[in-house]
């Protein structure tokens, strides 16, 4: 992906990229093509750390992957608890107002049932979907996260991986996954279950960012939705209708909703400029307190710039946010 503002990280991704073939001896994940070639490099920019990651592109579908993902075992150091505590952070607030267009978007499908959250964190969302018309499952990897969910909002939850959960078929009206699946080794095969654990005619809805939105192409790696090295998947619209077409689904919509990552990259390209001024940036993951002058700038860019900027994308279908809703068929699975 080539950007302009690429050029305050030329040194670090010329310096990795260097030596590296430009086609990998593999075949995509997705569509099992062989025609793939490097799309970028960059670092963890949320910590500002300095080892490179690669991403590859499959010439065919688009789909896009971290090429050498860290193993498992040593992710650990890569979800620090300054990472939790962003992602704690960006759920506080009313999750009513936080959720209330998934919560509304799901009632145009479905009015109750079983519903089953995959990456339900603390039980933001499903705590929105409280009442009696729901029955409420989650799957969260941590046992105090999940245990904060059961306490919260009643759900039962299965900690561990996805791809474990011993949910049995045909159990679920609905599937959400928001933000989540970007994070999984194995797409396919989580989707494979979430497949097998819908009802027919049940909906599976998910959000995730969008590597082919304007702001992924202008950013480049600077990019906010990149987050290396969590990020192992970064899917597109073609990819995902590609890979869920493939399993199974049938598309039911797919859309990029009016948000904006853009105050986060422009933050990664402002440290990155810091950096090759001599400064020492604060990282992303410790946030500070901004001062007022810098608040008013921000609310400017925020109104001014990053809202018309989010409409246009949106409207275009190129916002930096995947929203999809695919379908189990009605008398299952044709295939
Ligand atoms: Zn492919």
């Amino acid at each position: 992906m080539s950007s302009t503002l690429d050029i305050v990280s030329d040194t670090e991704t010329v310096a990795n990229a260097a030596g590296e073939t430009s086609r990998q001896p593999e075949t995509c994940r997705i569509c099992g093509g062989g025609q793939l070639v490097d799309l970028l490099a960059a670092p963890d920019r949320f910590h500002l750390r300095k080892q490179m990651y690669r991403l590859v592109r499959c010439h065919s579908c688009g789909g896009v992957w971290l090429a050498s993902a860290p193993q498992p075992e040593e992710m650990g150091r890569h979800y620090t608890e300054d990472y939790h505590k962003a992602i704690v952070t960006a759920g506080e607030g009313s999750a009513a107002r936080r959720w209330k267009d998934q919560v509304k978007l799901i009632s145009h499908y479905k009015t109750g049932g079983a519903i089953l959250d995959l990456g339900c964190s603390s039980g933001g969302f499903l705590s929105t979907m409280r009442g009696s018309a729901w029955e409420l499952y989650g799957i969260e990897m941590e046992e105090s996260t999940a245990e904060r969910a059961r306490a919260t909002t009643g759900a039962e939850v299965f900690v561990g991986d996805a791809v474990e959960a011993s949910f049995l078929p045909a159990s679920f009206d609905v599937v959400t996954c928001f933000d989540v699946l970007e994070h999984v080794y194995s797409p396919r095969q989580v989707l494979t279950r979430v497949l097998e654990w819908l009802k027919p005619g049940g909906i599976f809805y998910a959000m995730m960012p969008n590597i082919d939105s304007w702001e992924a192409r202008f950013f480049g790696t600077h990019w906010f939705g990149l987050e290396l090295p969590r990020h192992l998947s970064h899917f597109s619209p073609r990819s995902l209708r590609y890979l869920m077409t493939e399993l199974g689904f049938e598309e039911v919509c797919v859309k990029t909703p009016p948000v904006s990552y853009m105050e986060r990259s422009a933050g990664y390209v402002c440290s990155s400029l810091l950096e090759k001024l001599g400064f020492s940036p604060t990282p992303q993951a410790k946030p500070q307190l901004a001062s007022l002058p810098l608040k008013v700038v921000r609310r400017g860019l925020r109104v001014f710039v990053a809202a018309p900027f989010a409409r246009l994308a949106s409207f275009a279908g190129a916002g930096p946010s995947l929203e999809v809703v695919f379908r189990k068929a009605p008398g299952g699975p044709q295939r």
